[in-house]
């Protein structure tokens, strides 16, 4: 059954490409119009359905995840592996991203001013440190309800996490609103396999769209960059991540792909790490046997916090802004790079192209020109499948290596 589920979703991709490529290719042909039709709506309804259900899934798995990891005897050694492997991943992706941007240097030779058509169009969204540390903080205590009706996931985080743990200190007095917070997330999960079983379809409609909708023209100047971006992404997830996996707990790169699939194909075409939630929370439980405790604290935290392809991508962006520019940055701006990098990927909420917005705090850190923002955005749409496949893929990994090393002791 499971099996025949992960084969039905690569069949989806398969078909998402076939189809996307012809139309691509063949756009006057007969159908063309009616089979574009039907892949976006195909592609609303999935992607609304994982947006019904990610508010529930959130609140529901944190509060009852934080009651049961409070009353765990190791939760606390939890809560430091969880953060320690998030910052080592993420660590590891932005040293990834910047060593291969020296090394390939894909912006020599051109410069910011062939860009005049996207420069020209561009309208400046700036963010500073100081205004993104005053809304990313300021997302964390707010009303509980207007988060979930808003889709804030800090907020709601924070929420769950508060009603987690006044029901692990209210002990006994609070048994029974635990066991029916643990049913509700017994129904949630339910609804939740239904729409993985809709997912082959979603998928493949979604990269029906994504297929059709990419402009050429860009992509021939930009082809280097985008290689690099994409051979560093892919490199940190078939290679780094899973090494890093390997080493902590022994399992391999195709155990980890067969239990991950699923997700990782989700995310990739929903763009969204968030929608991809209740995907990831199924596979990570079902097909690698993470127990719930850990699977319900690390998956939903790691979804918004925990971000390896957006922090390389946001490191090594900088470093082709300042190619582009014409700018050598020395090894103390390469540094602000890297730590601007990793609190920007923290603070990119799990939504498509979130970290275009982030992006523009690391540029400003070390004085890089904001407009070159309307050279990535563009491209924006085919860079961010991979890397929020593998911003995925790391929470996953942190997921496993939490619990063998919890195990383990
Ligand atoms: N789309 C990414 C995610 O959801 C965030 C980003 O834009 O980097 O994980």
């Amino acid at each position: 059954m499971k099996n025949k589920a992960n084969y039905h979703i690569l069949v989806g991709v398969l078909a998402g490409l076939l189809i996307g490529l012809y139309i691509k290719f063949n756009p006057l042909a007969n159908g063309s119009d009616s089979i574009l039709y039907i892949a976006e709506l195909v592609a609303d309804i999935f992607v609304s359905s994982l947006k019904m259900i990610l508010i529930p899934v959130i609140f529901f798995s944190i509060s009852v995840g934080i009651a049961n990891l409070s009353s765990h005897k190791q939760s606390s050694k939890i809560w430091v592996l969880t953060f320690l492997f998030f910052f080592i991943s993420m660590a590891l992706a932005i040293i990834l991203g910047l060593g291969s941007m020296n090394l390939f240097q894909p912006g020599r030779g051109m410069s910011l001013s062939i860009f005049s058509e996207q420069l020209n169009n561009f309208h400046q969204a700036s963010i500073n440190l100081n205004l993104f540390t005053k809304q990313f903080f300021g997302s964390f205590f707010v009303n509980p309800l207007k988060a979930m009706a808003e889709g804030n996931i800090l907020g709601v985080i924070t929420f769950s996490m508060l009603v987690g743990f006044a029901i692990a200190r209210g002990g006994k007095e609070f048994v029974e609103v635990k066991k029916i917070l643990n049913g509700l997330l017994g129904v949630t999960m339910k609804i939740v396999s239904w729409i993985v079983h809709f997912s082959p379809y979603g998928v493949s409609a979604l990269i029906i769209k994504l297929v059709t909708q990419q402009s050429p023209d860009l992509f021939l100047t930009l082809s280097k960059f985008i290689m690099v971006i994409i051979g560093m992404t892919l490199f940190h997830g078939i290679v780094v991540l899973p090494l890093l996996l390997y080493f902590f707990t022994k399992i391999n790169l195709v155990a980890l792909w067969q239990g991950a699939r699923e997700a990782m194909v989700t995310a990739f075409a929903t763009s969204s790490s968030s929608a991809t939630i209740p995907v990831t929370l199924s596979a990570v439980e079902k097909n690698l046997k993470v127990k719930p405790d850990i699977a319900r604290f690390v998956i939903p935290i790691g979804a918004t916090m925990n971000m390896d392809g957006t922090a390389l991508y946001e490191a090594s962006a900088a470093l082709f802004v300042a190619n582009l520019s014409g700018i050598d940055l020395e090894i103390g701006q390469q540094l602000i790079i890297f730590c601007t990098a990793m609190i920007g990927a923290i603070g990119a909420p799990g939504i498509p192209s979130a970290g275009m917005v982030t992006m523009a705090m690391v540029l400003q850190s070390v004085g890089l020109p904001l407009e070159a923002l309307a050279i990535l955005l563009p491209i924006d749409r085919l860079l961010d499948t991979f890397r929020t496949a593998v911003n995925v893929e790391g929470d996953i990994v942190v997921s496993l290596i939490v619990q063998k090393l919890i195990r383990n002791n």
